[in-house]
């Protein structure tokens, strides 16, 4: 029996209805036994939703926003549907649902999980539209609910996998269908125990396809994205950047730790775990060979520069003329930890510990008030964090003219320094 190979398109991919077309023609071009098709929601939906949210929970009206993601949903489909395809209802129906979710109150307390209900729209309207447009099109496919076969646990936004549970749903609803014919379904979304819908981090995606692969044993994983493959460094902030043809799972695995957004930073370990080999592929020219993410044998340790924006700074400096302690990290952890908050850099003093992470929506404020009779807390917010891996003296001088460094580490790989744009 073949095994499965998974294909992955991103927002990117399924943007518009001439991208929905050229999606068509990859996958017809390479129609084969168990094809599993993860799909992200279309464009900047997941932003669109985030947006909704953020308007009620500051009590304004959502109606307009909710109206112009419906309106880009139905365009699209108004292009690529004959009037009176089925997914004109299907879509009025998803957005039915929506609107009554939305109706439920949203506070700061119930925030995650709220989010994770609104937020999975995107994926669900996306997938819906891909698996009707292949059938129309001559691709008979079957739409999985991923919340079926992504089992989660309930840390809403933040969810580990429970991959035991995963495997055997993987097994029993996607065994015999991908024998018959491909399976197209959502990125991004699980459910917990209870069957409420989980998303698994932005971006996630790719570690929807990473989990299924891992649980189906996949012969391989495809990442469709509008970049050619993965580089040294964004080409879109720097000239003369370098595609990899070949990465190893472990570089590629700390790229996007730090903040490479090419590939999810969960992708790698479960497809590294199993041999399966990750290709990242541009869905612009199908043809070309993009990168392939593996076991190699001599990875060649060149130097690769990641920036993150949106960052911030956090100082926190003992007041008491004592020197920092492990009780005052572990303190500083503990309440990270209950935020639910990556720290990006780390660095400790004699009477500081300094932070650099994400920003994060209300995160900062909780933070600063939990810990302010504790310690003296500054920020700066706004920043960018520039990591260089496999750094080399000229590569670090070039990128630190001009900028002035608030943080800077160096251990005997990583270069990392954050500075205000
Ligand atoms: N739609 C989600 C996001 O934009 C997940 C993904 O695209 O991977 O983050």
């Amino acid at each position: 029996m073949s095994k499965t190979i998974v294909f992955k398109f991103g927002g990117a991919s399924v943007k518009d209805a001439k991208s929905i077309e050229n999606l068509f023609n990859i996958l017809f071009n390479r129609l084969r036994n168990r094809t599993l098709i993860v799909i992200s929601a279309m464009g900047k939906t997941t932003n669109g939703l985030e947006e909704i949210l953020r308007l009620k929970l500051n009590g304004d009206l959502t109606s307009s926003n909710s109206a112009k993601i419906k309106d880009f949903h139905l365009g699209i489909c108004r292009e690529i549907f004959p009037p009176e395809s089925m997914i004109f209802s299907i879509i009025e129906n998803l957005f039915m649902q929506m609107d009554r979710d939305l109706d439920k109150p949203l506070t700061q307390e119930n925030y995650d999980a709220y989010y994770d209900q609104i937020v999975s729209y995107g994926e669900l309207l996306s997938s819906r539209i891909l698996q009707e447009y292949l059938c129309f099109k001559g691709i008979f496919c079957i739409w999985q609910d991923a919340r079926e076969i992504i089992s989660t646990n309930s840390n809403y936004r933040f969810v580990e996998v429970d991959w035991d549970k995963t495997k055997n749903l993987c097994l029993k609803h996607l065994g015999s269908k991908l024998e018959q014919y491909p399976v197209v379904t959502q990125g991004f979304i699980g459910a917990d125990p209870k069957g409420k819908t989980t998303t698994l981090g932005r971006e996630g995606s790719d570690f929807t396809a990473a989990i299924l692969a891992f649980c189906l044993n996949a012969q391989s994983v495809t990442i469709w994205k509008d970049v050619d493959g993965v580089r040294n460094a964004d080409p879109k902030r720097f000239p003369d950047t370098v595609k990899f043809e070949e990465l190893d799972y472990r570089e590629a695995a700390e790229l996007a730790f730090y903040g490479a957004s090419v590939i999810h930073p969960k992708t790698i370990k479960p497809l590294a775990n199993l041999s399966i080999p990750l290709y990242v592929k541009s869905f612009l020219s199908p043809e070309a060979v993009g990168t392939k993410i593996c076991q190699v044998s001599e990875p060649m340790h060149i130097p690769c520069t990641v920036v993150k924006d949106n960052q911030i700074l956090v100082s926190f400096r003992v007041t008491d003329f004592t020197f920092i302690a492990e009780s005052h990290i572990h303190r500083v952890y503990e309440v990270l930890k209950k935020l639910k908050l990556k720290v990006n850099m780390l660095q400790v003093s004699a009477i500081s510990i300094s932070i650099v992470i994400d920003m994060e929506m209300f995160a900062l404020d909780q933070l600063i008030s939990t810990l302010q009779n504790d310690f003296s807390v500054k920020y700066n917010d706004a920043l960018q964090l520039i990591t260089v891996k496999n750094q080399n003296a000229d590569l670090v001088e070039a990128l630190l003219k001009g900028k002035e460094a608030l943080l800077e580490q160096v251990t005997r790989s990583t270069f990392q320094f954050v500075h205000k744009p």
